[in-house]
């Protein structure tokens, strides 16, 4: 289906999930997008649909859905659709699996997130009491059961100042072994009745959150790769770099790649119209490749000519390390060159148009120039 019509066939459905909401007592929004009466993204043939976590509500997207097939004759792909629940208990998850049948996804984030926020109680009004960080334990129901929330005699949703009276602590009385440890596990604190809770990034020494800590805290850390500096530098172009971080990464969907999964595909390189479409081909090899080279700067006087793709990545990282203007200039033009070499090479596929090696050569010079002068 082209894209056009699909969004023509999309806004149908969107007025079906419109009517069946309006029509539904029980639908409840996703949190907080009661107010935009937000229900469902779309783009193009990508659908995100979104309710609030109760079997009622799901069954209106799901019967707008089935009604939305009737009409159409289009059917939601199981294999290809997943369904993202958070927080909610197992019954009513497999509830929803079952309401719609497709996989359940995960969001990873939350509980990667949750252990390196820290609250620290004053009135204990913006704090969950079990499902915040700020117990010595951690959040209260990540070690112990709801069976604990049934004993204090709380709301699951209370808040922490359920248990805060003027400038101490306060639990209801209830004889329960899990209660009396949690009790003995408080903060060594006080509260203050007369302030609001404030939130800790334990990640950085200062407690305020940086999306530098949160990377840091939340990844793995790796060994830098030599062609680190050849790939990202000061200034560089992002796109530009992007696409050389997924070449030197052997990430582009060369015609060698795409035979591996898929033998009937045509794998002679579009840009000659000889040879086996490759890395070390396309890149260097290839005889229009190798037209556009000729015609660019004399890049660091072409120690590198001759060499393979991976020899002249491996090269190049040893030698072109530094942010001096003339490597700059260099960067600048292995990646910008790589860029339009692959973007050449889709126009010739995609959209059956070609350039010649001149063309392609001054759209490199040109962009380089710009950005250089960008610079300077
Ligand atoms: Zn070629």
């Amino acid at each position: 289906m082209s894209t056009y019509l699909c969004v023509i066939v999309m806004e149908v459905l969107s007025k079906i999930l419109a009517k069946r909401i309006e029509n539904s007592h029980s639908f409840k929004f996703h949190w907080k997008y009661d107010k935009i009466n937000l229900s469902h993204l779309c783009f193009a043939d990508d659908l995100i649909m979104l309710c609030h976590g109760s079997l009622s509500s799901a069954l209106v997207l799901k019967a707008a859905l089935d009604e939305f097939s009737l009409l159409s004759g289009l059917h939601a792909n199981h294999a290809k659709n997943n369904i993202f629940i958070s927080d909610l208990s197992s019954t009513i998850s497999h509830q929803l699996i079952n309401l719609f049948g497709y996989t359940r996804k995960l969001f990873y984030l939350r509980p990667l997130v949750r252990p390196l926020i820290q609250y620290l109680i004053s009135n204990g009004s913006s704090t969950f009491l079990w499902f915040d960080n700020w117990h010595l334990d951690g959040p209260l129901l990540s070690k112990w059961s709801t069976r604990v929330v049934y004993d204090s005699g709380l709301p699951i949703y209370a808040a922490v100042s359920s248990i805060v009276h003027g400038d101490s602590w306060s639990w209801p009385t209830a004889m329960s072994i899990d209660l009396l440890e949690i009790r003995s596990r408080m903060p060594t604190y006080n509260p203050n009745s007369s302030v609001d809770d404030s939130v800790r990034w334990l990640p950085s020494s200062s407690g305020t959150y940086s999306a530098s800590f949160a990377l840091a805290s939340l990844r793995t850390p790796q060994p830098i790769v030599p062609w680190f500096k050849l790939v990202w530098f000061p200034k560089n172009i992002l796109r530009m770099s992007f696409f050389l971080w997924l070449a030197i990464r052997g990430r582009l969907s060369t015609r060698d790649r795409i035979l591996k999964y898929d033998h009937r595909a045509i794998t002679t390189c579009v840009l000659c119209n000889s040879h086996l479409q490759s890395y070390a081909h396309l890149f260097f090899e290839c005889l229009f490749s190798r037209a556009i080279w000729t015609q660019l700067l004399n890049i660091g006087g072409n120690p590198w000519n001759g060499l393979c793709w991976n020899a002249f990545t491996d090269w190049a990282s040893t030698y072109w390390g530094g942010n001096s203007p003339t490597i700059v200039a260099n960067k600048f033009c292995l990646g910008v060159a790589v860029y339009h070499i692959w973007r050449e090479r889709n126009c010739q596929i995609f959209e059956s148009t070609q350039k010649t090696t001149s063309v392609v050569a001054r759209f490199i010079i040109d962009t380089i120039r710009c950005q250089l002068s960008f610079i300077n």
